[in-house]
């Protein structure tokens, strides 16, 4: 990975998010952007648009005839975390959970706590109560080190470890690897797209959108589809989901990015798969895995239930949403709160993958064409003996 792209890395990792809170995250990229002169703009839910300068931009791509699909990348910039809701007293906020967690050794868990300014403390869990299912935290109280004069609601924050993130070798451990690094891949994918296309005359067939609220239930990606600007297409349109996902049996940290079958909800569109699948044996031979990620759910899914093509790139992630189920430094208790961790291969790979993705004349048209002409031969080999 050039210093350039580990450097971007390493600053959006480090920054602040929790479901609806992903201002600093926001900022971070509007300043990539901007410096590199790529078109931008929120759309009116807050999620950023990178390619299209205004909804009229926008709107103009999705309308452009052409046999070449729109590629709209998505990730999304939250991370889960908690609100705070009142003071119990000076020291003690009462918090509200959104997102997954680790269920087991929270009493005493160190938090960090943000607000729009950036990082505003730290704090320890206490009083911690699941919800119904006992699958996430519900509610908690953060006792913090420093009193804070701020307001209750203008305070969040996450599970905090040494640092936001640190490297050792090629392992990079933060508090929220999922999914700062698919926001990453789809910053890097546009600065090496629009870096290039400056001596392009056409336009380049490429959206990402960076979303808000996955983790409760994809509510930036439903919020963006909901508006109905993807509906005014002339031009086929596919999605494709960058997540971090639980590494699994076959998706193994550190073994290459993963093309993703599917996720716990569905499997993905079978003929956009195949292009992405025969990219990957081509671009990454031996470096790279496929399997269903049935760890979670994605935002391809929600894209498949707006009726729009979709597929996923994975990065295998240790200790999934901080639960320890990895270990490693950091992790004082299996199960309890760990921070995430991902391979600097992995996240290279899906760069690799991203700009395949990106190659004009792919057969998103028809994918099978080359298998069905080997399976036509097979049936001529056979012929004789039906
Ligand atoms: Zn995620």
């Amino acid at each position: 990975m050039s210093p350039q792209h580990l450097h971007l890395l390493l600053d959006l990792l480090a920054q602040p998010t929790a479901p609806f809170r992903e201002e600093h995250v926001i900022a971070c990229v509007g300043r990539v952007l901007e410096q590199a002169n790529i078109p931008f703009f929120a759309d009116p839910v807050g999620n950023l648009v990178i390619g299209a300068a205004s909804k009229a931009d926008y709107l103009r791509r999705i309308r452009e005839k052409s046999t070449e699909p729109l590629r709209v990348f998505i990730a999304h910039m939250d991370h889960p975390g908690f609100h705070g809701v009142e003071w119990l007293s000076p020291r003690r906020l009462k918090v509200l959970w959104l997102g997954g967690a680790p269920v087991k050794h929270l009493a005493g868990a160190a938090v960090w706590l943000a607000d729009s300014h950036g990082w505003a403390g730290s704090g320890a869990l206490r009083n911690v109560a699941l919800v119904a299912s006992k699958r996430t935290i519900h509610s908690a109280e953060v006792v913090l080190d420093t009193p804070l004069d701020k307001p209750a609601n203008s305070l969040y924050g996450g599970f905090q470890f040494r640092a936001p993130v640190w490297r050792r070798g090629k392992k990079i451990y933060t508090k929220a690897a999922d999914d700062l690094v698919g926001v990453f891949a789809i910053v890097a994918t546009a600065l090496a797209l629009f870096g290039a296309a400056k001596r392009r005359a056409s336009p380049i067939p490429f959206i990402g959108l960076l979303t808000r609220a996955e983790e409760v239930g994809f509510v930036g990606v439903v919020g963006h589809f909901e508006l109905g600007w993807l509906d005014a297409k002339r031009r086929p349109i596919v999605c494709v989901s960058l997540e971090a996902s639980r590494t699994l049996p076959g998706a193994i940290v550190g073994k290459g990015p993963v093309v993703r079958l599917g996720d716990r909800r569905t499997v993905f569109n079978p003929d956009a798969l195949k292009v992405l699948a025969d990219l990957a044996e081509h671009v990454l031979p031996g470096k790279h895995q496929r399997r269903v990620m049935d760890g979670g759910a994605c935002e391809a899914t929600a894209a498949t239930a707006y009726g729009f093509p979709a597929i996923g790139i994975s990065v295998p992630l240790g200790n999934y949403h901080n639960q320890g189920f990895e270990g490693g430094p950091d992790c004082a208790h299996a199960a309890g709160p760990a921070p995430e961790f991902v391979h600097l291969d992995d996240i290279a790979g899906e760069l690799v993958l991203c700009r395949a993705l990106m190659q004009p004349n792919l057969p998103w048209g028809d994918a099978w064409h080359k298998q069905r002409l080997a399976l036509r031969k097979n049936l001529r080999s056979y012929r004789k003996l039906l």
